[in-house]
This record gives C-alpha cells, sequence and structure tokens, in this order.
C-alpha cells in the first residue's frame, strides 16, 4: 500500500499517519485507536505499528497543515469535492463557502462562527465542482441562472453528515454554501449550556411549570436551538408528549415528534401548529415566531395549560418585549402568558495555551466605577485558529414576575422595564460578557465582534 492510500485509510478512521519505514508505521490518534484501523492496518501492511495519543486539537491543526500541503495537487473534482467536505467535519465547521473569483475558486469554511480560508483551487475547477454537488443533491444542473437550495448525506470520517446546499449565481460562476447539519447525539444537558448559576435556575425553574412561554433569544447562530434542545430534553419523559414545529429539524430528538415546516407543500408554522394543538400535547416547541399568527398562537397555547419554548430573531431579553406588542401581542397577553426571556451569543473561546495576560486596566466600558479587569490577548499556536479555539455561551435571563409582570401588563414604555430588570439584579450579555473576559475565557475584542457597540450595552 502506497503512502497516499494508507493517509487515506487513517484520514477515513480519523487518524494521521506521522511515519513509514521499511519496518514499521506511526500514526497519531486521539484516545484509542479504533479496532477497524488496526485491523486494517495490520492487514494491509505488515510493519509494526505505533500508536501515539495526541490531544483532539493537535490533530486537528496536523490535518490541516497536511492538507494545505497537498493543496496544489491537481486532484480531480471528485477529490477535491471530498477532501473539503472531510475537512470541514474534521475541523468542526458549521459552514462551507465556495466562491468562484476571476482567477480562483476559493473555498472558507465557518468554524466557531468565523470564516477560515482552507483552498484555493484554480477558477477551472469551479464548473466541475459545483455540478458534483449539485448532482449529490439531485439539483438541476443545467439551471445556472437561479438560486437552488436542497440537501444530501454522506458518510464521512465515521460517521453520516447532511449538507443543506444552496447556489447563488454570482459574477464569475455559481457560489455555493453547505451547511453541515448536527448529526452526533450531542449530550443535551442544561448543566452543559455553561449558564451562570443564577440563569440556570431560571431556566430549570421555567421548565418546571406546566404552562407558560420561554423565549430564547439571538441572532442565527448564536445557540438558540441548543438551548431549547436541552430543555426539550429535560423534559422528555414518558408522562408528557412534546411536539415542535421547526425549519428544518436540526437534531433528532428520540420521543419528541418533530415536524418540519414545508413551505411548498403548504405546510407552514401556523398550520403545524393548530394540528399538533389537536394532538394533546404538553410542551410544544416553535422553531422561531417569525409573524403575529405564530405568536398568538403561542401565547394562546401557553395560557390554555400548555408549556411552550420557541426563539425569537431579537438581540436582547427587553427588545423582544418590544418586538412581541409589535407584532401586535397585547402587554397583558404578554404579561400572563410569559415566564421567562433568555438572550444568548456565542463567544469564540481563547485558546488556553497560547493568551496573553495584559497588565490590569481601567475598564471604560462598564458602569461599574474603577473596575479594573484582566484583559487577555489572543495569540495563536499551532493548536487553535488565531488564538481561538471553540466558543463559550453568554447569557441574560429575564424572569418575568412581580413588579416587572405589572408593568409589561401596563404597557409600560422600555425604560421602565429596563430599570425594572436592573433592579431584579438581571445580568446582561455585556455583564456576562464582561465576566468572561475578566476569567480569561475571552477578549474585550471578540466580546465586540459578538455583542456590537449596541447588544447589551
Ligand atoms: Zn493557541
Amino acid at each position: 500500500m502506497d503512502i497516499p492510500a494508507l493517509n487515506q485509510l487513517c484520514r477515513h478512521y480519523h487518524a494521521l499517519l506521522i511515519h513509514s519505514d521499511e519496518e514499521s508505521i506511526s500514526i497519531a490518534v486521539v484516545g484509542a485507536p479504533q479496532e477497524a484501523l488496526l485491523d486494517a492496518l495490520r492487514f494491509t501492511v505488515n510493519k509494526r505499528i505505533h500508536i501515539e495519543c495526541w490531544s483532539e486539537e493537535r490533530l486537528e491543526k496536523a490535518f490541516n497543515q497536511h492538507s494545505a500541503q497537498t493543496a496544489g495537487d491537481d486532484a480531480p473534482v471528485t477529490g477535491q469535492v471530498d477532501n473539503i467536505l472531510t475537512q470541514a467535519v474534521q475541523r468542526r465547521a458549521s459552514d462551507i463557502h465556495i466562491e468562484p473569483g476571476a482567477e480562483n475558486l476559493s473555498v472558507r469554511l465557518r468554524i466557531d462562527g468565523v470564516l477560515q480560508p482552507l483552498l484555493s483551487l484554480p477558477a477551472e475547477l469551479a464548473a466541475g465542482i459545483a455540478t458534483r454537488l449539485k448532482v449529490a443533491a439531485e439539483l438541476d444542473i443545467a439551471e445556472r441562472r437561479l438560486p437552488q437550495d436542497g440537501q444530501f448525506s454522506r458518510e464521512l470520517a465515521e460517521k453520516s453528515v447532511t449538507f443543506r446546499i444552496s447556489t447563488l449565481p454570482c459574477c464569475y460562476g455559481e457560489k455555493i454554501v453547505l451547511r453541515l447539519q448536527e448529526q452526533e447525539a450531542r449530550p443535551l444537558s442544561l448543566a452543559a449550556l455553561g449558564m451562570p448559576p443564577h440563569a440556570l435556575e431560571a431556566y430549570r425553574r421555567a421548565l418546571a411549570c406546566p404552562q407558560g412561554l420561554i423565549l430564547v433569544t439571538g441572532p442565527t447562530g448564536s445557540g438558540k436551538t441548543i438551548t431549547l434542545y436541552s430543555g426539550l430534553n429535560a423534559l422528555n419523559t414518558p408522562q408528557v408528549n412534546i411536539s415542535s414545529v421547526e425549519d428544518p429539524v436540526e437534531i433528532a430528538l428520540p420521543g419528541i415528534n418533530q415536524t418540519r415546516v414545508n413551505p411548498r407543500a403548504g405546510l407552514d408554522y401556523q398550520t403545524i401548529l393548530r394540528a399538533l394543538l389537536r394532538q394533546d400535547p404538553d410542551v410544544i416547541m416553535i422553531g422561531e415566531i417569525r409573524d403575529r399568527e405564530t405568536a398568538e398562537i403561542a401565547v394562546k397555547a401557553a395560557q390554555t395549560g400548555h408549556l411552550v419554548l420557541a426563539t425569537l430573531h431579537t438581540n436582547s431579553t427587553t427588545e423582544t418585549l418590544i418586538r412581541l406588542q409589535q407584532m401586535g401581542i397585547s402587554g397583558w397577553m404578554i404579561a400572563s402568558a410569559l415566564r421567562l426571556i433568555v438572550a444568548q451569543r456565542l463567544a469564540r473561546r481563547l485558546c488556553p495555551r497560547c493568551r496573553r495576560q495584559c497588565p490590569a486596566q481601567e475598564d471604560n466600558t462598564s458602569s461599574s466605577e474603577g473596575a479594573h479587569l484582566n484583559h487577555w490577548q489572543a495569540g495563536g499556536c499551532e493548536h487553535c485558529y488565531s488564538g481561538f479555539y471553540g466558543r463559550i455561551a453568554l447569557f441574560e435571563t429575564l424572569i418575568i414576575d412581580g413588579p416587572l409582570k405589572r408593568a409589561i401588563a401596563s404597557d409600560a414604555g422600555v425604560a421602565a422595564i429596563e430599570l425594572l430588570a436592573q433592579e431584579q439584579g438581571m445580568e446582561t450579555l455585556h455583564q456576562c460578557g464582561t465576566h468572561a473576559v475578566g476569567e480569561g475565557l475571552t477578549t474585550q475584542e471578540e466580546l465586540l465582534r459578538v455583542l456590537g457597540y449596541g447588544g447589551g450595552y
């Protein structure tokens, strides 16, 4: 077996071939090597096998370097497509961007919320790669002037991965974006969300209520779905009927009746909600409240004996109340149905191996006077992406009770509600982020990137 084939075999089992000579080969793996890999190696190479145990980060980094070296090869289209998809899975990417330009075809991966260049390929490959991906998703390959979307699944690195594909005609050809769907059953526990203790307690208490509305808010990619799924998972027992309406179903949860919105078939949020309300539900999850009608159904269901969990596309907890009112839901309806609003963001986590501490400095952005914050800076090493690896979640939770409930019912303005929230001791997203900066989990710059000047200040 030649070296490229050996490389490919190892890669298939999420291992890296480090060395090969006459008598032995060395491979690197995370944890214990898979039996199937050892069997395959024993079968194909009649040599001693040395195994090195590496960290996930180190292996990921080594894969990156390895692919950068082989990127220049004029591998055929199929090889490049397989390479791109495999790389995306191994690097934990959420999206793949394949962009034709005048001179070349650029491939970037979104990792931990930020795009990172992966490859630059000859422009001639653009059409072939686009066709290949469109065939996989059963799209119309002759149609290059209109956007299309679809999906396909592949077995990669021992797991089945589903890609949602969308095409868009641009100046130099079709730009293709692939979104990776989560297939791996990751632990969906409330404790794993990384909520501060008081926020976790508030979420637990709201979930324990027999009826009411819990809203999780934030922009796309802020981790809302995982927060909702973890909540549903905590409620998931044989004694309750949990139904969800989603667009699309992001993770299949055993024991939960998940229905996907399908506009082409005339199946929208409202239609599904009305149908599932006739199915004796206890808990209802609404993927996203986008319009007045869905908001009304959610609020009414929450007032009539159902626990309703939903997401809303707003920036903060107080903005959420305003949005609901703008959707035409009256203050007293909101006050009587709503139990809890969680606003959240994901910020990149500083790499613990290369972060650098800066001297303590005056914190100008915080309202607390004279606060001294330890600031950390992103370094950059072989284990991370320019100083960051993975993400942390930031939370802001607003509990709707007492004076706040009365204020909402009497249509109080934003200022009055924000004041009451402060009196309640609500930690804003910015305050939550500032703690994370102080603990060296992320940086001030990253906080600014995620929250902007407007969010949570
Ligand atoms: Zn690092």
